[in-house]
């Protein structure tokens, strides 16, 4: 079954963990081997080889590049807004190079969307199959060799991406928004996490600035969708009056099994679901459970497996009385590998375990095609008509 990933860092990866994405996970790990720089080091989930063994043909992929704040800077942020607008400049232009490559496609507008999806569903699929055997794939006239590969005398089907940005510092002025736009982007989160230039995020408090207003204000007249993951409460509640075009979360898990403010509350998904929205949920280790620390606690000590998104998944659909709100938004590349996923995860290409977990729970065939893609594509659909 295709698989919508409503959330992936697929060119930070490229970029700043230097991963070659086109290779196998075992290169991707065993090139990384010894490296300390980053938590996740030879332990990644993601590469494009796995995505398409794991039929997960279309996704929402980021550019993300934050400023740093002199009050809180848990994560790493520029100098200036003028170097993140490069930075995301650096990520479109990975993403252009996998396009021209035939590896990806960019993905902006329905008639686009419908080509990509008459791909996917003409190509023979190969079966979900065990974690790492990642020897024998069988999809489209591009498959892999013994070593998981890229086979690059073969045309490779392509994975769809819709043009996301994870956090909007980087937004010098309007006008940038406005030529982002014309490039394909076609979602934003205005804040990630703390405070940023027209918004706040995570573990940060307070509403719009004017700036933020103003924004919200272009987002909506471009038609572009307000992704409301990261928004503090105050913000998020402030942003459901100001935007009154298509809002999605991307990746976001529910706060009453997880109690962090990077969860939703039960009243804010209610509210969502009232406009129509679509949530992806997350496998990041400690937003599906509570209680992890990180870099202390492991999968294995947690009990933690892929069955726990289920809960998040089943939460939403219970929240809103049906299953056409919820989807998948791994963040399974978001700056952490397989020390903070799943501990029956191996790689991306298990997600698609997940229309059976949903199965197992009573969830019909068509509930179960709507999480895994169909909530999302119907959403793409009535934004862009
Ligand atoms: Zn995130």
């Amino acid at each position: 079954m295709l698989i919508f990933d409503a959330h992936l860092d697929l060119a930070m990866n490229a970029l700043e963990w230097n991963r070659d994405l086109t290779r196998s996970i075992d290169e991707i790990r065993q090139r990384e081997k010894g490296m300390t720089d980053k938590p996740d080091r030879g332990r990644s989930t993601v590469c494009l080889p796995e995505m398409r063994r794991g039929g997960i043909g279309l996704c929402v992929a980021t550019q993300i590049a934050r400023i740093e704040h002199n009050a809180y800077s848990p994560v790493f942020g520029w100098r200036s807004q003028e170097q993140a607008w490069a930075q995301t400049r650096g990520q479109l232009a990975w993403y252009r190079t996998m396009e021209e490559t035939g590896r990806m496609a960019q993905i902006k507008d329905s008639d686009g969307l419908e080509r990509h999806l008459r791909l996917w569903a003409e190509a023979p699929l190969s079966s979900p199959s065990s974690p790492s055997s990642s020897s024998s794939i069988q999809i489209g006239a591009g498959n892999n060799d013994q070593n998981g590969n890229e086979d690059h005398r073969e045309q490779k089907l392509p994975i769809g991406y819709i043009l996301n940005l994870e956090g909007a510092d980087s937004i010098v002025t309007l006008k940038h928004l406005e030529r982002a736009h014309e490039q394909g982007l076609r979602a934003v989160g205005p804040a990630h996490y703390g405070p940023g230039v027209y918004a706040n995020g995570t573990d940060a408090t307070g509403g719009f600035k004017a700036k933020g207003r103003e924004f919200l204000k272009e987002m909506q007249q471009l038609g572009i969708i307000l992704d409301v993951t990261h928004l503090c409460d105050d913000c998020f509640w402030e942003a459901l009056d100001l935007f009154s075009g298509p809002i999605w979360a991307s990746h976001q898990n529910c706060r009453a099994l997880v109690p962090h403010n990077r969860q939703f509350s039960d009243e804010q998904i209610k509210a969502l679901v009232g406009r129509g929205a679509v949530i992806g949920a997350a496998l990041d280790a400690w937003m599906m459970v509570p209680g992890w620390v990180r870099g202390k606690t492991t999968p294995q000590s947690a009990g933690l497996i892929l069955e726990k998104i289920i809960e998040h998944i089943d939460r939403v659909c219970q929240i809103a009385g049906n299953a056409r709100h919820s989807g998948i938004g791994s963040d399974l590349d978001g700056a952490f590998g397989r020390e903070q996923t799943p501990a029956d995860l191996d790689t991306i290409a298990d997600l698609a375990c997940i229309p059976a977990m949903l199965k197992a729970r009573g969830y019909s065939e068509e509930e179960v095609t709507l999480v895994a893609h169909g909530n999302f594509v119907r959403f793409l659909k009535e934004a862009w008509s």
